[in-house]
């Protein structure tokens, strides 16, 4: 399988190469050229084994250059019981008869990216070393919160790595500022930054784009690489779940082989339900794929009249990981629909840059409405949806997955329709717990409870076990308490890379 440009539709790379490079040189992601199709019997087969082998299946149809034994290395190490508590890496609650909860955030961070970031590094230390490049890999990541800690979890003590992770001082939770100068590992460094995570995310790209030191690191044997969210590497393992979902739908009973399925899924980057849309184009049967958006609705405008526009108010809600404008992902999603047409890819991408905004091809907008429906859900009514499914269901959701859940809703009351639905649930409600307490108390005010505190009641009112990873962080040695200016996080790094 070669992987194209986005906005260069003659690039031919293997997905190594796609993986190792994190984005192109042209500015475009990486796409596979065609995409691989799947038989019943394929899904069928795939339902007697257990995820990470299911894993290994999907993504050998994509990592074409990979050997079994490379992607078995890569599965068993990524989603290992020790990581995920269980064999069940993924699992499914069913609600009711229609209506089942996808739980992807039993990883080692309590949120949905370790599906991801626990297997990228070794997906990354093997396409270094298919690639010829000898040197040790070093990931710089800017983070607003969870993506770093899952990040500095999923390089921890991967051999061939090293992992500098910069966080803007108070712009963290305490937890995620715990989880992450708490981080265990010999190739991992955490630095807060005096200022706010543009200043971080700035002072990241500066050390990234700076080639003189890039030669003084070369010099020392390293190389720089991202973890970045619209990494191939990062993308085809979420089209593994979907899969994974549909098998245990019919296992337990609640769809036969061939029946569609309704996804559900909370959005900000646009990644995970592009991953869906993939497993839909390989043959998984999937009805309708329903995109779920919080007061940041961009994506609801756009599926339903075909322009982008990002001139806009930002929102900052209380599912802070959907809070963005620029959804990246959407591009590979334009390329497929476009035909692979590069040029007018390129051309709304440059639209996006320079004006904010871009209107699709009718067309487009046509095959959007056919494949997607999307959704939008406020503050108030997250914290009502959390308090309906604790209400009818004794099941307690994060305020990410409630915004899906609201917009399924929606979605039922103007469809009735009956498919089987599967929602993907994107964060252990303990992650936000002081929003969740509040909704299942009927808007109590707990904001002058500390984080633990809060888990503790959390616990108490909605009856659910406080992950040990989480609990255990009152008590855990903080490894890493430096404070750097921007100007100094070249510094930083360095004394970093002896
Ligand atoms: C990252 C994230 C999302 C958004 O996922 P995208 O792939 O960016 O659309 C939703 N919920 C949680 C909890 C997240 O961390």
């Amino acid at each position: 399988m070669k992987y194209q440009s986005t906005r260069n539709s003659k690039v031919s790379v293997d997905a190594a190469q796609a993986i190792k490079n994190g984005i192109s040189p042209d500015g475009g992601l990486y796409v596979p050229a065609e995409i691989p199709q799947v038989s019943a019997e394929f899904i069928k087969e795939l339902c007697n084994l257990k995820y990470s082998d299911r894993a290994a299946k999907i993504l050998g149809l994509f990592l074409t250059d990979y050997s079994n034994e490379e992607l078995d290395y890569c599965v068993s190490n990524a989603y290992s019981k020790d990581k995920f508590g269980s064999d069940n890496t993924a699992p499914v609650k069913s609600l009711n008869d229609r209506l089942n909860i996808l739980e992807l955030w039993h990883g080692p961070t309590c949120a949905f990216k370790d599906m991801a970031l626990q297997i990228l590094p070794y997906l990354l230390k093997k396409a270094i070393a298919k690639t010829g490049e000898n040197k040790e890999v070093v990931i710089l990541v800017a983070t607003s919160g969870d993506t770093g800690k899952a990040a500095l979890e999923g390089f921890k003590d991967v051999e061939g790595t090293k992992i500098q992770v910069f966080y803007p001082v108070d712009g963290v939770s305490k937890i995620q500022k715990l989880q992450m100068t708490t981080q265990e590992g010999k190739n991992v460094s955490v630095c807060a930054v005096n200022g706010n995570f543009d200043d971080a995310q700035t002072g990241v790209k500066k050390i990234f784009t700076n080639n003189d030191y890039k030669k003084t690191i070369a010099e020392r044997g390293y190389t720089f690489s991202s973890a970045n969210s619209i990494n191939w590497g990062r993308l085809a393992p979420q089209i593994v779940y979907y899969f994974s979902a549909y098998c245990d739908l019919l296992s337990l009973g609640k769809i036969s082989l061939g029946e569609k399925i309704n996804i559900v899924v909370p959005t900000g980057n646009f990644g995970n339900i592009l991953a869906a849309y993939y497993a839909k184009m390989m043959g998984l049967p999937i009805n309708k794929l329903i995109c779920a958006s919080n007061s940041n609705n961009i994506l609801t405008d756009f599926i339903s009249t075909g322009v982008y526009d990002r001139n806009r108010q930002f929102y900052t809600t209380v599912s802070p990981s959907m809070d963005i404008l620029i959804s990246s992902n959407l591009e590979r999603l334009l390329y497929h629909l476009t035909d692979k047409n590069d040029k007018l890819v390129s051309e709304y991408m440059t639209s996006l840059s320079e004006c904010g905004r871009y209107e699709v091809a009718p067309t487009v907008k046509e095959k959007i409405a056919s494949l997607f429906v999307g959704g939008c859900c406020s503050d108030d009514d997250t914290a009502k949806t959390i308090a309906k499914y604790f209400r009818e269901y004794s099941y307690v959701v994060d305020t990410h997955t409630a915004v899906a859940l609201n917009v399924y809703d929606q979605y039922i009351k103007n469809t009735g329709d009956e498919t089987a639905t599967v929602i993907a649930s994107t964060a252990n409600p303990f992650k936000f717990n002081e929003a969740v307490l509040s909704a299942i108390n009927d808007g109590t005010d707990f904001s002058d409870k500390d984080e633990f505190e809060l888990l503790e009641l959390l616990s108490k009112h909605g009856n659910i076990e406080i992950p040990v990873r989480l609990s255990e962080l009152k008590t855990k040695k903080v490894r890493f308490n430096s404070v750097c200016n921007k100007e100094d996080m070249i510094k930083q790094t360095d004394s970093f890379l002896v």
